[in-house]
């Protein structure tokens, strides 16, 4: 067994009294008491690699689709380009088991893993990338930056050390400013569903701190949308999937019926969703489990315990995220259910 169902007792967030006297401001943190840690982590692991075994049968021409009701696992569904180097990422952190400060040891972990795992789904550039003896970023703005970075954001301490490690896994390839921009994006979007904020702060703070406009519903994108994999023309319809969704399997439903590039926008958003609900359906880890090699198994398994491990000897402060938070969204927000 591979995971661990029954270690989720760990709280990452120390949940004080909320203060329902404060009136008048939007609450930042939710009500609710789901379980975070542990649970959250590999739930985030599970929706992005699930969105991606998911959206595998719906990401070619001539097999996007326009409506949430699908088979989820056809014969067809299986692991692509997103779930190798979500592992491969994942792999580089629990080998430098700190909080990285360069690339250094990320670009040999991804070739090993990427010409190992070839014909999965590359775009032609991330093919040369992986091929090239000494690969250098050559500009990206594709989403590549974006559906690999769940680990990033289960991985820093705090706010801004996940989206340092963002802009790290992202820059040796994808250096292009919007191509940072989208993994900063979705790494920040999973540490704040990680530490229990509302989705109407997470939706606030990214449309503040990244410009992109989350107030489009999913109806109004779907008619006109078709296939980009650029970041700014995917990465915040995934979002958008995400706040329009109620669990993690109507999320990846949301991302699929986009009609657009499937398998990473239901990565992205799968992720997103499991960092928030901190569960997932059983049938979804069994797949995994049935799909995915031993060794990427065995590499989500170590990150998973290490990251226990981290979040557990880490004195974790929540004061440095509010005082991002409230320094990119402004006065009106209420966070004193953190403290
Ligand atoms: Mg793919």
């Amino acid at each position: 067994m591979c995971f661990n169902r029954n270690k989720n007792s760990h709280s990452y967030v120390r949940l004080g009294a909320y203060a329902s006297d404060i009136i008048n401001r939007k609450s930042g943190v939710r009500d609710d008491d789901r379980h975070g840690g542990y649970a959250s982590d590999e739930c985030a692991i599970i929706g992005a690699i699930v969105g991606d075994i998911i959206g595998s049968a719906h990401e070619l021409k001539g097999t996007r689709i326009k409506t949430t009701e699908f088979e989820l696992f056809p014969n067809n569904a299986t692991f692509t380009d997103d779930t190798v180097m979500t592992i491969a990422v994942m792999k580089w952190l629990s080998e430098i088991y700190r909080i990285p400060t360069s690339e250094e040891g990320l670009v040999p972990i991804m070739k090993d893993m990427g010409l190992r795992y070839m014909e999965v789904g590359y775009g032609h550039s991330f093919k040369q990338w992986l091929r090239s003896e000494n690969p250098e970023p050559y500009n990206s703005l594709g989403n590549g930056s974006a559906m690999r970075v769940t680990a990033a954001g289960l991985f820093g301490q705090s706010l801004e050390e996940c989206q340092r490690i963002a802009r790290i896994s992202a820059r040796v390839s994808h250096n292009h400013p919007e191509g940072i921009k989208g993994a900063e994006a979705v790494a920040t979007a999973i540490h704040l569903a990680r530490i229990f904020m509302t989705k109407e702060c997470i939706k606030a703070y990214i449309e503040k701190k990244y410009s992109y406009d989350l107030s489009r519903t999913l109806d109004d994108i779907r008619p006109l949308y078709g296939f980009d994999p650029t970041c700014p023309g995917s990465v915040p319809e995934a979002i958008v999937c995400f706040l329009e969704g109620n669990d993690v399997e109507s999320t990846i439903r949301n991302a699929i019926s986009l009609g657009g590039d499937a398998d990473t926008q239901a990565c992205i958003a799968g992720a997103i969703a499991g960092a928030y609900y901190g569960t997932v359906p059983q049938l979804f880890v069994e797949k995994i489990e049935g799909i995915l090699p031993e060794e990427f198994l065995s590499i989500i398994s170590k990150f998973l315990c290490l990251n226990n491990d981290i979040a557990k000897t880490i004195c974790y402060e929540p004061n440095e995220d509010t005082t991002e938070l409230k320094r990119v969204l402004g006065e009106g927000w209420d966070f004193s259910r953190i403290l």
